[in-house]
């Protein structure tokens, strides 16, 4: 197989920048390179040296470009991408609004299909090579996700998304129904090319007790399938968690007396925090997603992100559109960001570039996988342009090391700062 080479600056982790010091934690190189074979990093390093050790490479040269693990989001709902930027709702409401009518329409499964596509392709322009996507109900719209990402090599992970309370009748399952059909598309694509499953709870107040046993019940029984969920998000959310479940100790406690926590767990938001969810989080290796846009677009509240790093929680990065406001993993990074501000933290661009990379693909235990600019893993790669924009490119002109130059596209780029994206070896866009 022909060997491609990356030539550019190129950034790298060798550790978490959370909880060390991350001047340790970087591998960054002016003039770096990236050989790639058989759709993996096979070596990374600097770019001359590895350009005269392996002539035969077919060489793609970015010049100041800076080449990084492709972004990897931990959570979104895929089915929303037609309702991103809908106006002037908090969490309950914004689901019977919005979001309910959308999902209705996923039973069919050429409309499933077409928005599966959109969405990826929209992912790829913005530089994100792994989605984390809850579907709907319906078994379809599984399908259609999984097929659009195989017929893209893209790693993915998606489930179906159980309700069987607390929703419109077009969009309720059963405890058995939900126990069925999951299992069916587990089966069906659970380590199927790049797939992953993940039994997909929408969150306990749309779960009966028997429906949150019956999926838990299906996990234990596939241990090494993800769960991904949702948890604390907002506080009239969190008061009506304690209605359904009086007996319940917290929030958390609605998933593990179900058997729904554990570390192959993903719970996304976990803004307001219990001292014994935190502890159980940490001890089981269970990880949180922080979903920044939507925290802020929807007003659900400040992520503690260093207090959970210091806690030992693992944590995720993502978008959760269309909750979220952006397709973008650098506006994400940036409204982290802004939420670290509001916390008395100024996150630093290593840490945020971490993040969106090993970060999350650590939350997906796939670490060392995706998201890892380094030799073994898979080559999903994004490729950035520092300078996309006039006014990106007036402040970048100034910089004086790769953090000055790298922060204003943080902060100010999009999808226009993509440069190139490769995908399991296979570049995706010129
Ligand atoms: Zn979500």
């Amino acid at each position: 197989m022909t060997k491609t080479l990356l030539l550019g600056q190129t950034l790298g982790f060798c550790g978490n920048p959370l909880t060390g010091d991350w001047t340790e934690a970087v591998s960054y190189d002016s003039a770096g390179g990236v050989l790639i074979d058989g759709g993996r990093i096979v070596a990374t390093g600097n770019g001359a040296a590895l350009q005269s050790a392996h002539p035969d490479a077919v060489v793609t040269d970015y010049g100041a470009g800076l080449i990084t693990a492709g972004f990897v989001d931990a959570h979104m709902h895929y089915p929303q991408t037609g309702i991103i930027a809908s106006w002037g709702k908090q969490l309950i409401d914004w689901l019977n609004t919005y979001t309910f009518p959308e999902e209705s329409r996923f039973g069919d499964a050429a409309y499933a299909a077409e928005v599966a596509g959109r969405t990826l392709d929209l992912a790829l322009a913005h530089g994100t090579t792994t989605l984390t996507s809850f579907c709907t109900i319906h078994p379809a719209s599984v399908d259609a996700f999984f097929e659009a990402a195989a017929a893209r090599n893209m790693a993915v992970v998606a489930g179906k998304t159980c309700m069987d309370r607390n929703a419109p009748d077009s969009l309720r399952d059963t405890a058995k129904s939900a126990y069925d059909d999951s299992k069916t598309l587990l089966e069906k694509w659970h380590g199927s090319g790049r797939a992953t499953y993940a039994i997909t709870p929408r969150f306990s107040p749309t779960s009966t007790p028997d429906q949150l046993a019956a999926l838990g019940a299906l996990w234990a029984e596939n241990p090494d399938c993800l769960m991904q969920t949702h948890l604390s998000e907002q506080l009239p959310e969190i008061a009506w968690v304690q209605e359904l479940f009086p007996d319940a100790r917290d929030y958390l406690d609605t998933y593990e007396a179900f058997g729904l926590l554990g570390a192959r767990g993903l719970y996304g938001h976990a803004i307001h925090l219990e001292p014994r969810e935190i502890a159980r989080l940490a001890e089981l290796g269970a990880a949180v997603v922080h979903c920044p846009t939507s925290n802020t677009f929807i007003g659900s509240g400040l992520f503690d992100l260093m207090g959970l790093a210091k806690a030992s929680v693992s944590v995720g990065l993502a978008t959760d559109t269309g909750g979220g406001s952006s397709f973008s993993m650098l506006r994400t990074m940036a409204a982290a960001y802004e939420i670290g501000q509001l916390r008395g933290v100024a996150l630093h661009p290593a840490q945020l570039m971490w993040l969106a990379t090993e970060g999350s693909a650590e939350a997906l235990k796939m670490g060392g996988q995706i998201g890892h600019l380094g030799a073994g893993a898979m080559a999903d790669i994004t490729v950035l342009d520092l300078q996309s924009t006039p006014a990106i490119a007036q402040r970048a002109a100034r910089a004086t090391d790769l953090w000055d130059a790298l922060f204003p596209t943080i902060m100010m780029g999009d999808d226009r700062a993509i440069k190139d994206v490769w995908v399991a070896g296979a570049q995706r866009q010129a």
